[in-house]
Parts: structure tokens; C-alpha cells; sequence
């Protein structure tokens, strides 16, 4: 079973319990619809992260107050800023198949959040090759919403980016992203290497790591 398959269970909720026949089959079909139907845009800026006093940050002309990202940015300093998106196709499409097959709808759903986050490790990937150039390390992405980074942020990283223009992306007043497989994130760069795991602090063994983004 591929790694996408995996992480569709996983969010399907399916846990360690084992997902019948008729369930693998929707999968592999929902993966061939979001193939042809997904137009996956992405962008990234970089910035120069200043570290100010408490648990402030600062990076182009944003201030940002936040005990958790203030220390996962810990020993960065540079931020990238970073957006990405499956395109409109896919809403649509989960929406009409909501109205005929809820069933399908729902793995679609799945499906979609899984392929929405191999495409940012894949984006995510490029980046920190550029960035080894100049002997920088990436932390793993940290979204607006995450501990205690308002999630009223993602209007200022779309903004930063122009992302309404550069990738078809926007906010809406309550802070609902459009289309709704979207992601908005920073990601910190260090030059100490930290081997930083891709999923993320809850999926690295190292427990001890001070930058890990779990405990406030
Ligand atoms: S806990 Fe792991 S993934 Fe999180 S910052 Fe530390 S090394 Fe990186």
C-alpha cells in the first residue's frame, strides 16, 4: 500500500483497524479523479525573520505574537511564506458527488486533504534544496490556527504573497480559505541542522528537540 493510500485511512479514521475491499477501491478512484481534475498552484516568498522580545517575531512588514511559533522559529533566520492549493475542480466536484453518493464524497474529502499534503511535501522539498544551497535547514510548516498562531493570519501570508492573483487563493472574513483545499504556512530556516521531519514535530522521534511545536 502507498504512503497516499496510508495517510487517506488515516484520515478517514480508520486507525489500525483494517479498511475492506469496497473502501481501497473508492481510494484508488478518488485519487484518479483528483489526478485529472486538481490544478495544483503553489508560491513561496523569503524573508529575512527578526527575533524580538517576548515571543514576537517579525518578517517583511508583519509583527507576529505567538508563544508556539516563536519557538519552532527558534535559532531561523529566515521565514519562508508559503501557499498552496488544489484548485476550484476539486471543490466542485466533492460538492456534486455530495448530492448523489455521500459515501464517495466523503473519500473524495479524504483523499483531497491527503493529496493536498504530498503536494506541499513535494513543494516543500524544492524549497529546502534551494535553501541547502546557502547552507540552510527548513523546520516543518507552521500553519495559521496551530497553538497559538491566530489563525487571522492566513489573510496577512495571502496578502504577503498575492495570492489571490499568484494562485487563485483567498480569505474570507471568517477566515475560510477558497477553494477550501488550500493551505497556508510558514516554515522556518535554520543553519544547524535539525533533520526536521517532514510530517512534522508529532511525527519525530526526537522528544528532547527544543524547538518542538507540541508543549507551549
Ligand atoms: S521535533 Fe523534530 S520536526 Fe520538530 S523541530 Fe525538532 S527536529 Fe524538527
Amino acid at each position: 500500500m502507498d504512503q497516499l493510500t496510508k495517510e487517506a485511512i488515516r484520515y478517514l479514521g480508520y486507525g489500525r483497524n483494517a479498511v475492506d475491499e469496497q473502501t481501497l477501491a473508492l481510494i484508488a478512484d478518488a485519487f484518479d479523479i483528483l489526478q485529472s481534475v486538481a490544478g495544483r498552484k503553489s508560491i513561496y516568498r523569503i524573508f529575512c525573520l527578526e527575533h524580538m522580545d517576548g515571543d514576537k517575531i517579525r518578517f517583511g512588514n508583519l509583527e507576529v505574537e505567538s508563544k508556539s511559533l516563536a519557538k519552532n522559529m527558534k535559532g531561523c533566520d529566515r521565514i519562508v511564506i508559503f501557499g498552496a492549493t488544489l484548485g476550484i475542480g476539486v471543490d466542485q466536484i466533492i460538492r456534486r458527488t455530495s448530492l448523489t453518493d455521500m459515501a464517495k464524497a466523503v473519500v473524495l474529502q479524504a483523499c483531497a486533504a491527503a493529496f493536498l499534503e504530498k503536494y506541499c511535501d513535494e513543494c516543500q522539498e524544492q524549497i529546502a534544496r534551494e535553501l541547502r544551497e546557502e547552507g540552510r535547514y527548513l523546520r516543518p510548516r507552521f500553519s495559521p490556527g496551530y497553538g497559538d498562531f491566530s489563525i487571522e493570519y492566513q489573510g496577512s501570508i495571502t496578502r504577503m504573497l498575492d495570492c489571490a492573483k499568484t494562485i487563485g487563493l483567498t480569505i474570507t472574513d471568517s477566515s475560510m480559505m477558497t477553494p477550501t483545499k488550500s493551505v497556508t504556512a510558514v516554515i522556518g530556516a535554520s543553519t544547524s541542522k535539525e533533520n526536521c521531519h517532514r510530517q512534522g514535530c508529532e511525527a519525530c522521534a526526537k522528544k528532547d528537540c527544543i524547538y518542538r511545536r507540541d508543549t507551549l
